[in-house]
C-alpha cells in the first residue's frame, strides 16, 4: 500500500478496476507559441506540445482512441479507460468545435468512463467549463488539468509561459464553480528555483480548492530551449536523489485527500536529452518516494498546514 493518495488508488476505488488513460493529440495548438500570446512557448516545450506521443497527428480523433484502447486492451488486459486530451492547449477553439472533438472521442469506444482535458489557465472560460461539466452526465470521471508549474511570477517569466498565478486561480475558481475535478500540473527543478521556492509553492498549493497534482521533473527534450541551455551549462539537472527528496517533501505537504496524479519526467523517451534517469526508472522512481516515506515513518499529509 502506498503512502500517498495515488490516481490509480483513487480510480479503483470509484470503479473497482485500475482505469488507463488514452493519450489524444487534438493538434488544436497554444497561445504561447503562436503569436497570441507569446512566441516559441515554454522553454521546456518541444513541438509535440508536451505530448507522450502514444497517438500519429494523422489519425482521427476516434482512431487514435481506439488504436489506444486496443494497444491497452491486449497488452495490460484493460477494461475502463479515460480520453486524455493531452498535447498542447485542448480549449484553445470555439466551443462549438470542441464539443465536436470532445464528443468523438468520448463515443469512440463503449468502455470509456472519463474525459480529461489538460489546458492553459488563460485558455478557460465559464463557456469552456459548462460544456467540459455537461460530459459529466455521460461519464463517472470528468477533469480538467491545468499547466501551474510554479506558483512563482519570476518562474513563469523566466520560463517564457506568460500566465501570471492570479491567471491560474480565476481558472481555478470557474472549475470549482461546475465541480470538476481539478488538477495542478507542477514542475520541480525549475531554473532559478530554490529549495525554499519549491516548499514555498507546496504549501500555497495545499492551501487550493484542488483535486489533486501532477509533479513533472524539469526534463531537457530535443529542439528545446532547455536543451540548448543545457548545453551551455545554463541548466544543471536535478539529481535523482535530490528530486527524490523534494518530491517526498512537497508530498508531505499535500492534504490527505489530494490526489497524487503523477510524480514523474515528461516528454517521449526518445526525445529526452537530460536527466535520462527520469525514464528509465519511472516505477523505480515512485517505489523510492514511497520507501523514503516508509523510512522517515511519514506519509502524505503529515507536514500539511504545520509550518504556515
Ligand atoms: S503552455 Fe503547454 S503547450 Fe503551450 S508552450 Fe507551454 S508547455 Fe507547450
Amino acid at each position: 500500500m502506498t503512502r500517498y493518495y495515488s490516481i490509480n488508488n483513487y480510480l479503483k476505488k470509484i470503479f473497482n478496476k485500475r482505469v488507463y488513460k488514452v493519450s489524444i493529440d487534438a493538434n488544436l495548438g497554444c497561445p504561447n507559441r503562436d503569436g497570441k500570446k507569446a512566441y516559441g512557448g515554454c522553454i521546456y516545450c518541444d513541438k509535440n506540445g508536451s505530448s507522450s506521443r502514444t497517438q500519429e497527428k494523422n489519425l482521427s480523433i476516434r482512431d487514435q482512441v481506439i488504436n489506444n484502447i486496443l494497444i491497452r486492451k491486449t497488452r495490460y488486459k484493460a477494461k475502463k479507460f479515460i480520453c486524455y486530451f493531452q498535447s498542447f492547449t485542448n480549449t484553445y477553439a470555439n466551443v462549438d468545435y470542441l464539443k465536436k472533438l470532445y464528443d468523438e472521442a468520448i463515443t469512440a469506444h463503449p468502455d470509456i468512463v472519463g474525459l480529461s482535458i489538460s489546458t492553459r489557465a488563460d485558455s478557460i472560460d465559464e463557456e469552456k467549463v459548462k460544456l467540459i461539466a455537461s460530459y459529466r452526465k455521460y461519464l463517472p470521471y470528468v477533469s480538467i488539468e491545468l499547466g501551474l508549474q510554479s506558483v512563482h511570477d519570476k518562474t513563469s517569466i523566466l520560463t517564457n509561459r506568460h500566465e501570471k498565478f492570479t491567471d491560474f486561480l480565476k481558472a481555478l475558481d470557474i472549475i470549482n464553480k461546475y465541480k470538476l475535478h481539478s488538477v495542478a500540473h507542477i514542475i520541480l527543478g525549475l531554473p532559478n528555483e530554490t529549495y525554499d521556492d519549491m516548499i514555498k509553492s507546496a504549501d500555497i498549493i495545499s492551501k487550493l480548492n484542488l483535486s489533486g497534482i501532477k509533479i513533472h521533473l524539469l526534463t531537457a527534450l530535443k529542439n528545446t530551449i532547455l536543451e540548448k541551455w543545457y548545453k551551455e551549462d545554463k541548466y544543471i539537472p536535478m539529481q535523482k536523489n535530490k528530486f527524490i527528496e523534494i518530491a517526498t517533501d512537497f508530498i508531505e505537504r499535500m492534504p490527505k485527500d489530494f490526489i497524487i496524479y503523477r510524480t514523474s519526467g515528461s516528454g517521449y523517451a526518445k526525445d529526452i536529452i537530460a536527466p535520462t534517469y527520469i525514464y528509465d526508472d519511472k516505477f523505480q522512481i515512485l517505489n523510492e518516494i514511497n520507501n523514503l516515506l516508509i523510512k522517515r515513518n511519514s506519509h502524505q499529509g503529515k507536514l500539511f498546514n504545520i509550518f504556515c
